[in-house]
């Protein structure tokens, strides 16, 4: 059990059945996430006989870290941690300039297999508890010595498959008293699972969505994601517009680009042309060269696509993948760990 899955209350309860002053709680509070604090031995205010209680019944944070891999290119750091209970998840940090972005997992493994991706492989294990996503933003804080700018939730697992920890944990580092994070600098991506685009619309919530399309019809699709938990194009479309009218935020479609794939000209017609239905943004994403069989375009062919969707009036870029030399790309540093 994690301090953070416990719970604000049965936390200030435990301190009361142990006649501790009220003011503890929010003391504790503020070691874990204004110091991002990793154990108890760090809460020098607090006395030792009830850093020893408090470890008797929940740790202080809930992940070892198994590997650390910096990226000399480009200073990308992405860690193997282990959880509890043996099994492990890859978080990542991602900086450029003035602007320090987490990465972060929501399932051990992935049950949607899509065919480009490591964290799919072999399905799905388990769901992280909200205490494991918020930790592996603390550690990313605790990378940085500050509060991270932006949270991407794109690492393992299919973020919609497991919203209620996930809504937990992101509404758990809302409050000022916590990280005091704002839902704009947040954004989570799916594969498209339609009730969970709906339940999330109807959570109201500003967090940024992320579609991850890679395809413009149902065929083409079917060879990127099997079908057990891949949804039509045209409800996963009427899913984004109403999270959309919901929520006011703009949809990104995310557009792995695979090279002899969905990367012709006509596909990309296509391409704009539901981007303007949804009235959203086209992250376009060379395919990640360390992950399958699949290749990239060129990257002047790359741009070359961006440049034919901006002539179209469609808002594209080329996102550029960060520590390549790492196995940053997701899934790939479990999978080579074994
Ligand atoms: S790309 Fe995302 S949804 Fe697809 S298998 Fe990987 S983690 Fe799961």
């Amino acid at each position: 059990m994690n301090l953070k899955d416990l719970g604000e209350s049965r936390l200030k309860e435990l301190l009361v059945s142990w006649k501790q002053p009220a003011f503890r709680a929010k003391q504790v509070k503020e070691w874990l996430y204004g110091r991002f604090a990793v154990s108890y031995d760090e809460m020098t205010n607090l006395p030792g006989a009830l850093k020893e209680q408090l470890a008797t019944e929940a740790r202080a944070f809930s992940l070892t870290t198994r590997e650390r891999l910096t990226d000399p290119d480009d200073g990308t750091v992405k860690w193997l941690s282990e959880l509890e209970d043996g099994n492990t998840i890859e978080t990542v940090l991602i900086r450029v300039p003035g602007r320090t972005t987490v990465c972060i997992s929501t399932q051990v493994g992935c049950p949607v297999r899509c065919v480009f991706c490591a964290s799919g492989r072999n399905g799905l294990v388990r769901n992280l508890t909200k205490g494991e996503i918020i930790d592996q933003v603390i550690l990313a804080c605790r990378e940085v010595g500050d509060r991270v700018d932006n949270i991407v939730v794109m690492g393992m697992g299919e973020p919609l498959l497991n919203l209620e920890s996930l809504r937990d944990a992101l509404d758990g580092i809302a409050g000022e008293d916590t990280l005091g994070f704002g839902a704009r600098h947040i954004t989570i991506s799916t594969s498209g699972i339609v009730p969970g685009i709906r339940q999330l619309a109807e959570l109201e919530r500003s967090w940024n969505l992320a579609l991850s399309l890679h395809a413009v019809n149902d065929e083409m699709r079917g060879q990127i994601i099997p079908p057990a938990n891949r949804y039509p194009l045209e409800e996963i479309f009427q899913a984004c517009e109403y999270h959309r009218q919901l929520t006011g935020r703009m949809l990104t479609l995310e557009y792995a680009l695979i090279d002899g794939k969905n990367d012709s000209r006509e596909t990309l017609e296509e391409l704009s042309e539901i981007a303007h239905r949804l009235r959203a943004k086209v992250n376009l994403i060379p395919c990640n060269p360390n992950s399958s069989r699949l290749t990239a375009p060129t990257l002047r062919r790359c741009y070359e696509a961006v440049d034919f969707l901006v002539a179209r009036g469609v808002q594209a870029t080329l996102r550029h993948s960060h520590g390549q030399g790492i196995l940053a790309a997701c899934g790939q540093l479990r999978q080579a760990k074994g």
